[in-house]
């Protein structure tokens, strides 16, 4: 295999624990997390490794940052800096693949539309090419945008979507579809046992204020005193996931044997003008709601039918609102800890 980059375990690195099934016992597993230096990645390596498992988190930093992953401080942690748009090798046994990697919050894809289906689509090819290698399970990370601006209320994994591929939002939608598409010829044609997750707006510490998702673009101007900006009329509805329910699910799911699409995400479904009220009576702050222009193809409702989720993993989520964003400001504001000013 020429052409690729290959990282080879130094000497005395123990091994990965090949004497327990894969997927029957997730424990001392050694799991490879693609973006595991982004918002979501960093939870998930955190959570591995809590659980005792080793972690390889390959991460280029393109949206991730190593403030996420500085506070890990164990010999089961390692961080490699590569681009997965390019071939990659790990020369050590791998057991789970968590591949998460790829710009996920709007004003990343829009400002990088070809990266973006690039690692979707070489990327998740380049990653399911080791989990193939390795023998090892494999998660893709696909979204709750593979259902475009859904006519189908809530939507169920069964749902086909309906997305422009031609507007800005599509290179991120479609890049997810097309993924999915791989992930499933993967599976079919070369036996990978592979897993799907379709990931709901997911919030909690870590998050880029300035990444203009609703949830941390609030709490900082809440914080600053400034006006909450919210696009449209503020009647479109969003449900918010808080991270912890979304890994537990997620980790659930990896260590399933279900091969299908499944849904992961918080059901309760807030218009943005209610959040944007929560979060104002949360903070205690004196602003003002401003309008701003609908952006292109923003979806108008969104909420998942997380029902095959109940059935298959006993998973559904068990922090509310309140709670998370009360959770997600106590991080922002404690010093020295998930600062706003990252
Ligand atoms: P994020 O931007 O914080 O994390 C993505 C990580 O991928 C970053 O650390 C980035 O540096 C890394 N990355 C990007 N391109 C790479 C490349 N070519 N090679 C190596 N690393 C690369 O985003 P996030 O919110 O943590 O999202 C993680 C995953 O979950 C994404 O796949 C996203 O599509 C999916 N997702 C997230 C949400 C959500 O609400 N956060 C919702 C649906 C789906």
């Amino acid at each position: 295999m020429g052409g690729g980059r290959q990282w080879t375990a130094p000497r005395g690195t123990p091994a990965a624990v090949g004497a327990c099934g894969r997927v029957d016992c997730a424990l001392m597993a050694t799991c490879l997390v693609t973006g595991g230096a982004g918002f979501l990645g960093s939870h998930l390596c955190d959570e591995l490794l809590s659980r005792g498992n080793r972690v390889i988190c390959v991460d280029n930093l393109a949206t991730g940052s190593l403030a996420n992953i500085e506070h890990i401080r164990t010999d089961s942690f390692v961080h490699l800096s590569l681009d997965i748009i390019e071939p990659y090798f790990v020369d050590q046994q791998v057991d789970f693949v968590y591949h998460l990697a790829s710009p996920a919050s709007p004003i990343d894809y829009l400002r990088l539309p070809l990266h973006t289906l690039k690692v979707g689509s070489y990327g998740t090819h380049h990653t399911l090419g080791l989990a193939k290698q390795h023998r090892a399970r494999f998660l893709t990370a696909s979204t709750s945008e593979v259902y475009g601006d859904p006519q189908v209320h809530p939507q169920p994994e069964s749902y086909w979507g309906h997305v422009n591929p031609i507007g800005p939002r599509g290179v991120y939608d479609e890049a997810k579809r097309y993924a999915e598409a791989l992930t499933m010829a993967y599976h079919r044609q070369q036996g990978v046992d592979t897993a799907i997750v379709r990931i709901f707006n997911t919030y909690g510490p870590r998050m880029r204020p300035h990444d203009g998702r609703a949830i941390p673009t609030f709490l900082r101007q809440a914080l600053e005193n400034r006006p909450i900006t919210v696009f449209g009329d503020g009647s479109q509805t969003r449900s918010f996931c808080y991270v912890e329910d979304l890994i537990r699910g997620i980790i659930l799911l990896a260590e399933s044997g279900f091969h299908q699409p499944v849904n992961i995400g918080n059901p309760d479904e807030f218009t943005l003008l209610e959040l944007a009220g929560i979060v104002i009576e949360l903070t205690g702050a004196k602003s003002e709601i401003v309008f701003e222009a609908l952006p292109t193809d923003d979806p108008q409702v969104r909420q998942p039918d997380i029902s095959l989720a109940g059935e298959l993993l006993s998973w559904s989520p068990a922090i509310d609102l309140r709670e998370g964003l009360k959770r997600t400001l106590a991080a922002l504001t404690a010093p020295d800890t998930e600062r706003l000013d990252r």
